[in-house]
């Protein structure tokens, strides 16, 4: 499970138990999210290459190193995924988004694409955006449309991935997992237990 790196940072910590409190208002929930999903992009992007960029100091004038950040696309899998690319964006500006609905069959849980639209992916580091991998059927169906598209890489940021949902991301060993909580239980419903929760209805208030 190398490519899986749970976050050990006791901000993150304490903003997910935040999360767990079922009667955490839902723009405290959305707070807290946004904190999480920056934390976990700051660690994912901790060694990426960056390029000289020629910068006018109020002084001199040299080279600096600086990200080339209209070559990442984040991709958001609605809904829950919304809640974590505004801080996403804060951070990487230049950024092109892309999107993924894909909603889980509340009896079969089987997980199906309603809407796609994504920018050009080839040759760009695209960031998915996930918070809950559960069964990780979701997150499956991003990674094989994504990777169809022949990007150059793959990161996924996740707030809480189950037992079950980790050991299926595991197989993908092109993608890198950045997540706050790995190997928890699944209810006989699909949802995460401890867990936060429906993500997507706590963060919109549904
Ligand atoms: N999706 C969620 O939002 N929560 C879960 O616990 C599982 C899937």
């Amino acid at each position: 499970m190398d490519n899986i790196i749970v976050v050990n940072n006791s901000i993150l910590l304490n903003s997910l138990t935040k999360l767990r409190d079922k009667n955490l208002k839902s723009s405290q929930f959305r707070k807290e999210v946004s904190n999480i999903a920056k934390i976990l992009l700051f660690e994912a992007l901790r060694n990426e290459e960056t390029e000289m960029r020629k910068i006018q100091t109020p002084f001199v004038e040299s080279d600096f190193p600086s990200l080339n950040e209209d070559e990442y696309v984040l991709v958001p899998i609605l809904r829950a995924g919304l809640s974590m690319m505004e801080s996403c964006l804060k951070v990487l500006e230049d950024a092109k988004v892309g999107f993924l609905a894909i909603k889980r069959d509340e009896t079969t849980l089987e997980s199906k694409v309603y809407y796609e639209r994504l920018p050009h992916l080839e040759e760009k580091t695209v960031i998915i955006l996930d918070p809950m991998v559960a069964t990780a059927g979701s997150i499956t169906k991003a990674i094989g449309i994504i990777e169809s598209h022949n990007p150059k890489k793959i990161i996924s940021l996740n707030i809480v991935v189950s037992k079950v949902g980790a050991e299926k991301l595991s197989k993908f060993k092109n993608v890198k997992f950045y997540v706050g909580s790995a190997g928890e239980d699944l209810n006989d419903k699909g949802y995460i237990v401890p867990g936060i929760g429906d993500a997507g209805d706590r963060c919109f208030n549904t």
